[in-house]
């Protein structure tokens, strides 16, 4: 059976961990070869990366890009281009939180925040945008999130960072429009992955509640349908995005959330 990416390929940021990793995972699994970015335990990337390579026949090279650096990541799509011949695929995913009211919220994690969930997507859509253009294809997928539609208190940066990705994925679909590239934002609710569970002692503390009330009364209580959304849900979204039967999906910031953003 033809892969519907067979030899695309992909670049996801922050994919050693959560909604990245199985995002690509996904589009490995329909052909495109894979740049995997992101931290973590070098053995147990080297693993996942391997494990790209070995389950979906495709080749996956892994790029220790620090995506608040934006010399770094133009040196990154340099070397896709001399190593794949350029990015088809481009999913700025990587990304971080910290919650703090506004009066303590320290200002490094302000800057850091607004580096790595907004400007990176910029960086890196600055470098792939020439490398599509040549293609005359593209799909740009930032992962954003009901932040980017809805505000919660003592995320400022994040919610900020996250209605700035949009603004960009919206202007970068203009620009692109007649190049057969489109760009999207995919919004999710709460997934459970290492960053929320992270949250989760901050949160207890800004609020006063315990583990099980952070869950239950904080993040559940802002979905619907009160369950999480899962990894594999929002990779799918963004394999559809990456489908012909998608090319006029452009400029969009797609929810899926349980319902959050429609209350
Ligand atoms: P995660 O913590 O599991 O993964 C974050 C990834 O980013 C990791 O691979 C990490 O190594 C990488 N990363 C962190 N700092 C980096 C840096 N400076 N340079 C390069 N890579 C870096 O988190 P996740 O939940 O999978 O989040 C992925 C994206 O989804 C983020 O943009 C997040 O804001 C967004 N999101 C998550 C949720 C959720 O509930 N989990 C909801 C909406 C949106």
């Amino acid at each position: 059976m033809t892969q519907m990416l067979a030899g695309r390929t992909a670049l996801v940021t922050g994919s050693t961990s959560g909604i990245g990793l199985a995002m690509a995972t996904a589009l490995a699994a329909q052909g495109a070869n894979i740049i995997i970015n992101g931290f973590g335990d070098a053995a147990a990337i080297e693993a996942e990366r391997a494990k790209l390579e070995t389950n979906h026949g495709i080749t996956a090279f892994y790029s220790p890009t620090d995506m608040t650096d934006g010399q770094a990541i133009a040196a990154m799509f340099a070397d896709a281009a001399t190593r794949f011949g350029g990015v088809d695929i481009l999913i700025n995913n990587a990304g971080m939180q910290h919650v703090a009211p506004i009066d303590a919220f320290p200002i490094d994690k302000w800057d850091q925040i607004i580096a790595l969930n907004m400007s990176a997507a910029f960086h890196a859509m600055r470098a792939a945008i020439p490398q599509m253009k040549a293609k005359k294809w593209g799909r740009i997928i930032s992962t954003a999130s009901a932040h980017s539609k809805a505000a919660s208190p003592f995320k400022s940066a994040y919610v900020t960072a996250k209605h700035g990705l949009v603004g960009l994925t919206k202007t970068a679909a203009l620009e692109v429009a007649t190049h057969g590239i489109t760009v999207n934002a995919i919004s999710p609710g709460y997934v459970w992955t290492p960053l929320v569970e992270k949250q989760i002692p901050d949160t207890m503390a800004a609020r006063g509640l315990t583990r099980e009330q952070v869950i239950n009364d904080v993040l559940l209580e802002a979905q619907p349908t009160k369950e999480f959304v899962t990894s594999d849900q929002v990779a799918a979204l963004a394999v559809f995005l990456c489908s012909d039967a998608a090319a006029q999906i452009t400029g969009a910031n797609l929810s899926i959330d349980g319902g959050w953003t429609a209350a």
